[in-house]
């Protein structure tokens, strides 16, 4: 039995390695992972508190139209209830999307590097994708506006961009929604929104009565600390929203899962402790590559994108011995690049040392 065409041959996405398998493969006790962004910090202990009550409700379906969830999200924002979506992560937002309006014959168009789930759904769905490399790291959104032809129907971009934590300013995003035609989706994928301090960052939700064409992902598997439980959301127009639920399985957030993100949301001085702590170690990283002359792409996110001078497997393979996952890929096209996870004080200078070490074992470094 084979596959249909368009999944032959398709990569599997790559996670971070698990924390239990490097202990395993390395007989290490502690291991610290600052592979897939996720939060040092854990969650709010308001949601540890208050979510295991709820598992005496495991024997009912949850709620598939997510009511409480829903009106503690429009609160939070102030927006309106029919103009949020909630999927299985951020994730199974972007499967919806693609599923919901992409076919052979289409394309998409996303920048080259980036979040590798637009072009993976697209592929499934038989669409083409047109990449556009990225200008210095970021976006470049003239020439991904140029790309645009009569077959483009959606156009994805991640702000900050994974992996290399830049942005692009609301004065470039004002001017490239004007270029686009409004029969073109617009994903503005806002995963990492809560940690950005820059205050040229767009402010995408007032853009969307002007731009019905527009959408928003954001998610609570990064600075709310909920990537285990799996709960992303859209903003957009209504007439979007009941097309994607066409397309959306009837319970696809679990119990568990909108009760833990609607609990997040209660405790934002949490939020704001992680987005200070994370700004503190983000200048703990850059101060250091800047010390040892590495170069590095100015971070609006919980991670940092660095070139280290070195081949990224065997600094990769340095780290892990140490017990330090961090995020390479080679599909990236930066053979010696790696994307580090902001992780706690601690955290940050057990990497920054095993790197410091490294490069002095291979002469890149002179040592201190
Ligand atoms: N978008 C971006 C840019 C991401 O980095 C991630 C997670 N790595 C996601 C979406 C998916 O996140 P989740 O499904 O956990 O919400």
């Amino acid at each position: 039995m084979q596959p249909k065409p368009t999944v032959r041959g398709l990569p599997v996405y790559n996670p971070g390695k698990p924390i239990e398998e490097v202990k395993q493969q390395y007989g290490l006790e502690h291991v610290i992972k600052l592979a897939s962004n996720e939060n040092p910090f854990g969650c709010s202990s308001y949601v540890l508190e208050n979510l295991l009550p709820n598992a005496k409700r495991m024997a009912l379906y949850p709620d598939g139209a997510m009511r409480e969830l829903r009106k503690s999200v429009a609160r939070h924002l102030q927006v309106a209830e029919e103009k949020l979506i909630f999927g299985n992560g951020s994730d199974e937002i972007v499967q919806l999307i693609s599923r919901c309006y992409l076919q052979a014959g289409d394309n998409v168009i996303t920048a080259d590097v980036t979040f590798p789930r637009y072009k993976t759904n697209a592929k499934i769905e038989g669409a083409e994708v047109i990449e556009v490399p990225l200008n210095n790291g970021t976006h470049d959104l003239l020439a991904m506006a140029e790309a645009v032809n009569e077959s483009t129907k959606i156009i994805w971009i991640c702000n900050p961009n994974n992996p290399t934590g830049t942005i692009v300013s609301a004065e470039e995003v004002t001017a490239f929604m004007q270029r686009i035609p409004s029969s073109v989706l617009i994903v503005m994928d806002e995963a990492y929104y809560e940690y950005v301090t820059a205050s040229s960052y767009p402010d995408t939700q007032s853009m969307l009565d002007d731009y019905p064409n527009l959408i928003i992902l954001r998610t609570f598997s990064k600075i709310y600390g909920l990537a285990a439980l799996r709960v992303g959301y859209g903003i957009c127009s209504p007439a979007i929203i009941s097309e994607l639920n066409r397309v959306r399985e009837p319970f696809n957030v679990n119990d568990f899962a909108q009760r833990g993100a609607q609990l997040a949301l209660q405790d934002q001085s949490f939020v704001q402790a992680c987005q200070r702590k994370n700004s503190d170690g983000l200048e703990q990283l850059t101060t250091a590559f800047d010390r040892l002359g590495l170069n590095y792409f100015p971070s609006q996110s919980n991670f940092v994108f660095v070139e280290t001078g070195v081949p990224a497997p065997d600094l990769f393979e340095h780290l892990l011995k140490q017990g330090i996952i961090v995020r390479m890929d080679e599909s990236w096209g930066f053979p010696t690049a790696i994307r580090i996870t902001v992780g706690s004080e601690e955290e940050n200078q057990a990497f920054l040392n095993a790197l410091e070490q490294f490069l002095q074992k291979r002469g890149t470094i002179s040592a201190s």
